[in-house]
């Protein structure tokens, strides 16, 4: 039995890998309009990292994690996400010391036990954002515009913003309370995972898939109505910044991060035709993680967004062709073989794609084959022309085809590929 990739795992093969190179272009473009420079984190962390900066109540934690001992019996997992170890990275290299806003850009592939599915990997992979050092509103404005605008960019542009404040350690306890009280004579409706989250993290049961779940939290108390003052002004403050960027929003109190350094600003974008997996890009403001794992304490907002879901909601929306289809050097014997080889080595060094037939064939199948690489010109190359100093050039497309000089070739094509 030949060995197939493991469950959860996909190949990215071509030509489906160029729409991952265009959404990646897309995103370190719109990473520098806005400011942000790329970080690269290793991808496994000690486990630790992700215990305590993604917390042990969440899913992610408690039941996706990859984890293994190393041979040195260092506890090792491969990261289910990017957050915690940028951040980790920004306390170690001291870089919070420089004061300012830091505005750090990642992408790159994630691993997360689940339970495989349209949409859910075990191997993902995401691009992410994480900005530094703002406490005020504008940033979180700012953060929503470049997801929005990215979005857009890569041709999904009726994704809606939800958005939510889940308050912060001044307020957030009492909602709890509240929320608790709410769902105590409904426990029992409630899924085994929510049974759980009731005691470990009830707000967590706001963002539950399970149908049942969501009839019982349908008319609990929302967490707008119990914000403190400050968590109420921030709120509108984004709000405010969200209007005056021309980004449209929905307030949706059921969007939730459910963990205690996770402050106000709480976002998702859901695209329309993916089913159950439709939150394309999620994330919120995160005040208290850098102080919670050693570091100065330091207000921070980001986002993260799945590629394989990104790429299924963008749909038909293509990428242009990497470059121009190749010029094909068909060849007819040993002397113009090998003459062949050097002109393509001369014309990719002018930066004109060049690909030859590195074995003696028919032309008929040269010129299946040059159809075949979507060449954009046949340069047929035989010992008679390559006696007078000639070759012949075919436009592919129009099928025409002229005599060229080969001394002119290079100059010639490199001219043509660059208008
Ligand atoms: P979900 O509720 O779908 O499980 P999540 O809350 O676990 O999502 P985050 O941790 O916020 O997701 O990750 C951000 C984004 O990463 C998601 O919005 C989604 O696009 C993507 N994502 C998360 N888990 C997976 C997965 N298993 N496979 C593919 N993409 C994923
Ligand atoms: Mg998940």
């Amino acid at each position: 039995m030949p060995i197939a990739a493991p469950r959860g795992t996909q190949d990215i093969l071509p030509p489906e890998s160029r729409r991952w190179q265009w959404l990646e272009e897309c995103f370190r473009h719109h990473g520098a309009l806005y400011g942000y420079r790329e970080m690269r984190t290793p991808i496994f962390e000690s486990t630790e990292l992700f215990a305590r900066g993604v917390g042990e109540e969440t899913d992610i934690v408690a039941k996706q994690m990859y984890s293994f001992q190393s041979r040195g019996g260092d506890a090792l997992t491969l990261r289910p996400e990017g957050t915690a170890g940028v951040v980790r990275a920004m306390i170690q290299h001291n870089l919070l010391a420089q004061g300012g806003v830091q505005k750090i850009c990642y992408f790159g592939p994630m691993f997360r036990y689940e339970r495989p599915q349209k949409g859910r990997y075990r191997q993902l992979h995401q691009v992410g954002v994480e900005a530094f050092g703002s406490p005020g509103p504008a940033i979180d404005a700012e953060t929503l515009a470049f997801a929005s605008d990215f979005l857009a960019a890569v041709g999904i542009s009726d994704a809606r913003l939800e958005l939510n404040s889940v308050g912060c350690p001044a307020c957030r306890p009492r909602y709890r309370d509240a929320l608790r009280n709410a769902l105590a004579g409904a426990r029992t409706g409630l899924c085994t995972d929510c049974t759980r989250r009731y005691d470990t993290n009830p707000l967590r049961v706001l963002d539950c898939k399970v149908e049942s779940c969501r009839t019982v939290t349908r008319d609990v108390p929302v967490i707008l109505d119990m914000l403190c003052a400050e968590c109420r002004d921030h709120l509108r403050g984004v709000e405010a910044g969200l209007r005056a960027l021309g980004v449209p929003f929905v307030i949706n109190p059921h969007i939730v991060r459910g963990l205690d350094y996770y402050t106000r600003t709480a976002f998702e974008f859901i695209a329309g035709g993916l089913g159950a997996q439709n939150t394309v890009l999620a994330g919120g403001r995160y005040d208290g993680l850098v102080a919670e794992l050693g570091g100065p304490a330091t207000p921070a907002i980001g986002f993260a967004a799945g590629i394989e879901r990104l790429l299924m909601a963008a749909g038909e929306a293509a990428p242009a062709p990497p470059m121009a289809g190749p010029v094909f050097i068909a060849t007819l014997g040993d002397a113009a073989r090998a003459e062949g080889a050097r002109l393509a080595q001369a014309l990719r060094r002018a930066g004109v794609p060049a690909a030859i037939s590195y074995e003696a064939r028919s032309l008929k199948a040269q010129m299946k084959e040059a159809a075949r690489q979507d060449a954009r010109y046949a340069l047929i190359l035989g010992e008679d022309e390559l006696a007078r100093g000639d070759a012949m050039l075919r436009d592919m497309g129009a099928g025409e085809q002229t005599a060229v000089a080969v001394a002119d070739i290079v100059t010639l094509l490199a001219r043509r590929y660059a208008a």
